[in-house]
């Protein structure tokens, strides 16, 4: 129980050092205090109330007569009045913090995922990423509730008893501690044999949780390639193989919890042994019958505990996979003495940059150098797997370089204020749109939240999205489902850009959508982004796959392999007659990439 406190007290630590949490957490140790004090006050008023029993039965025992026996009674049933109205506010703190603690860990596990690096969520997928909070939660729920209600209320009932034995007569204290002594040492002995099959449990119940959680997010293809009956046996076959292991692991489980069985049901017949053997003459019957109340109390919360013990165990693994959420620095965050350029204008240069994606053998991006002038446009081009993204990526500092270093506006990206480049410096439209689930305004005004509506209105105009949005029915109002359901992919697109121009960055970068888009909407994404380009306004930065947005640029940067290996105009790089023309040719006027 002290290492689990340990490890409770080590994550709320952590997240005390959270943006904002501190109140929070102080709030939760301060409901923590309170109910430690009401539980300490419920205990002690639990021993006290039996403490008439000794009177009553020596009153039986010396014959004092109905009205001395009923006096007693009627103090007990007084004292419980009390025990009672203690246990009320007990409780009562009690269900703070079982509240409090869920959602601390529910929000700041959520809020700490999202500042992770960009690194962690491609290593840990959604599904994992889901079942670390959502059900380790549950985990941590019960573990927080087993020590609440059994283990922290049965730690104190035993101090206080062994106290009040020590103070009747030492002797009753030794056999006390003698029975639960045995139980004690015995538990600690089978401590890491139980932890490691709770361990084995937690990661198969990950995987169960991972993979059903894969089949209902990834409805949509299964039922399109109609595997859905495959799969799902696939998935039972699994579960099945799942509950086999653990019905041999808790055979395993009850084979190891029957020692302190043992040892508690040795320590009880020993009792009661001794009790006899030490009180034979019927003298100080009260007193013994006192003891043993308390002492089979003491037994039957221990019998209990076991049961919470599984909880307690199987909730540890969920604490530290959460522990370990919550310890890990982004290594991608603001830097010390963030810097803002003083004069912003979107001039860009890449010196030496070289890129190597964790696990890869090969460098994604060798030694590029390259400068792109503030208020121009670069088409960046080339075959699939060329690095296009990448650059992409270390601009908006998702990634950072291995070697060299990104300059935009004469400061290193690693120095540039973190915030400040990705809310006022960069806006990007991705390739794959990712929308929330509200209204189109909002989805406009994700990047600036309280943008007025004329200016959200200005923007989805020049992304050509205000046509479509003003002929729905609730026009910017619009609920769209999750992650645009109720979208086309041309209008997600158009949505994206809009959001994008809506901050007026100084650099825009374009990931133009590809041929999965229909010629209507090509043609509006298409003049939107001529339009940008005409403009003049952002430095553009587009992964052009259409000739006439790779025509309209200032310099068309030919990518392969990580390398740069042509840059010039179209009409040079043509002239050229190198790997660019040879794509052109290939492709004319079709796509590029
Ligand atoms: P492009 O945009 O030109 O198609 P990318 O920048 O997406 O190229 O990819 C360049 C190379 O980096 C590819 O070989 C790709 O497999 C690799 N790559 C991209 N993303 C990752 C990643 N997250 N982890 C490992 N390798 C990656």
């Amino acid at each position: 129980m002290l290492g689990v406190a340990r490890k409770l007290f080590r994550l709320f630590g952590l997240i005390r050092q959270l943006p904002e949490a501190e109140p929070f957490v102080d709030r939760l140790r301060r409901a923590s205090r309170t109910t430690l004090l009401w539980l300490l006050i419920t205990e002690l008023l639990e021993i006290i109330q039996i403490y008439p029993l000794k009177f009553f039965i020596d009153g039986i025992a010396d014959g004092r007569g109905s009205n001395y026996l009923a006096g007693v009674v009627v103090v007990m049933f007084g004292v419980d009045v009390f025990v009672r109205i203690a246990a009320n506010f007990m409780h009562r703190a009690r269900h703070r913090i079982d509240f409090q603690q869920y959602i601390l860990l529910l929000g700041y596990g959520h809020t700490k995922q999202m500042t992770m690096d960009v690194a962690w969520h491609m290593e840990h997928g959604t599904n994992e990423k889901e079942s670390l909070i959502g059900k380790n939660l549950e985990k941590i729920d019960n573990l927080v509730s087993g020590i609440l209600y059994q283990g922290i209320p049965l730690t104190i009932r035993v101090t206080l008893t062994f106290i009040v034995l020590a103070i009747i007569g030492p002797i009753f204290c030794l056999l006390a501690v003698l029975c639960v002594g045995g139980f004690v040492i015995v538990t600690g002995i089978n401590r890491p044999k139980i932890r490691a099959l709770a361990q084995d449990f937690h990661v198969d119940w990950r995987e169960m949780n991972e993979r059903g959680t894969e089949l209902s997010t990834k409805a949509r293809s299964i039922k399109q390639f109609g595997i859905e009956a495959a799969v799902a046996k696939e998935y039972r076959h699994f579960l099945e193989s799942c509950y086999q292991k653990d019905v041999s692991r808790n055979a395993m489980w009850r084979r190891i919890q029957r020692r302190p069985e043992y040892v508690l049901m040795t320590a009880f017949i020993a009792m009661y042994g001794l009790l006899a053997y030490v009180f034979s003459d019927g003298s100080q019957i009260g007193t013994v019958v006192l003891t043993s109340t308390w002492v089979a109390r003491i037994f039957i919360n221990l019998y209990q505990f076991r049961e919470v013990q599984r909880n307690i165990d199987e909730g540890t693994s969920a604490l530290d996979d959460y522990i370990d959420l919550l310890s890990t620095t982004p290594d991608i965050r603001q830097p010390d003495g963030p810097i803002i350029p003083p004069h912003p204008s979107g001039q860009i240069s890449l010196q030496q940059v070289s890129f190597c994606y964790p696990g890869n053998h090969e460098p994604t991006l060798v030694d590029l150098d390259l400068v792109i002038e503030a208020h121009t446009t670069v088409a960046l081009v080339g075959p699939s797997g060329g690095g296009k993204s990448t650059v992409v990526s270390l601009l908006t500092r998702e990634v950072d370089p291995t070697s060299g270093q990104v300059i935009i506006d004469g400061v290193n990206l690693r120095s540039y204020d973190y915030d400040y480049l990705r809310q006022k410096t960069v806006g990007i439209v991705a390739q794959d749109v990712q929308l929330m689930d509200m209204s189109l305004a909002d989805n406009i005004r994700l990047g600036w939240r309280h943008a007025p509506m004329e200016l959200v209105q200005q923007a989805a105009e020049r992304a050509y999205a205000d046509n479509f949005i003003t002929k729905l029915a609730d026009g910017y109002d619009t609920r769209i489902g999750e992650n645009g359901v109720r979208l086309s992919g041309g209008q997600k697109q158009r949505i994206a850009i809009a959001r994008a121009l809506l901050r007026r960055p100084k650099i825009l970068i374009l990931d133009e959508a590809t041929s999965a888009l229909d010629a209507h909407s090509q043609r509006h994404i298409q003049a939107t982004v001529d339009r940008e380009i005409a403009a003049r306004e952002s430095t553009v930065i587009v992964i052009a796959h259409r000739l006439s947005t790779v025509r309209s640029a200032d310099v068309v940067v030919y990518m392969e392999d990580g390398r740069i290996v042509e840059r010039g105009s179209h009409d040079e790089l043509m002239e050229l007659d190198g790997h660019y023309a040879a794509m052109v040719k290939a492709e004319i006027g079709q796509h590029l990439d």
